[in-house]
């Protein structure tokens, strides 16, 4: 299997109820390596940017006033099959659906507040990465 990148954030959701530790320590559990970790407060531009995939979708105007409301943690992800094993390690979109031992299982509130995003492909995950770090920080 090939070493990959991905990219994780911690919503804000989960920043205001102090689970950001939870989270990285499942991450470290799970024998992800974390190169590159930072906290910021996403503005309207960037959230939409990101996520501009979903822009047709109907919560696409509340997925951008949650992203924005605090901060998130973006972290780049590196392991063999990152990409696969990190959305493992989530769970289900909706935290009702997350199996046991996942991250919206133990962190996540509902279909929209679910604690973390990863990304779903390694193409996407490239440009994911790239968005929030750029090549001298994470080489
Ligand atoms: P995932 O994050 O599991 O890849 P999607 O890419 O489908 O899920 O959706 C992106 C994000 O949009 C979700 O993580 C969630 O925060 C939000 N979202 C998805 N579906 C809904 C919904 N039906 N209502 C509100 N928010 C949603
Ligand atoms: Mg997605």
């Amino acid at each position: 299997m090939a070493i990959e990148r991905t990219l994780s954030i911690i919503k804000p959701d989960a920043v205001e109820h102090n689970h950001i530790g939870g989270i990285v320590s499942l991450i470290e559990g799970a024998d992800l390596r974390i190169l590159g970790m930072r906290m910021v407060h996403l503005t309207r531009p960037q959230a939409e940017g990101f996520y501009a995939v979903h822009k047709e979708r109907p919560f696409f105007a509340e997925l951008v006033k949650f992203m924005t409301r605090g901060p998130v943690v973006v972290l780049a992800l590196e392991a063999e099959d990152a990409v696969a094993r990190y959305r493992k390690l989530m769970g289900a979109t909706n935290p009702a659906d997350a199996e046991e031992g996942t991250i919206r299982k133990a962190h996540g509130t509902d279909i929209g507040e679910n604690a973390c995003h990863g990304s779903d492909s390694v193409e996407n995950a490239k440009i994911e990465v790239g968005y929030f770090f750029p090549g001298y920080e994470v080489l």
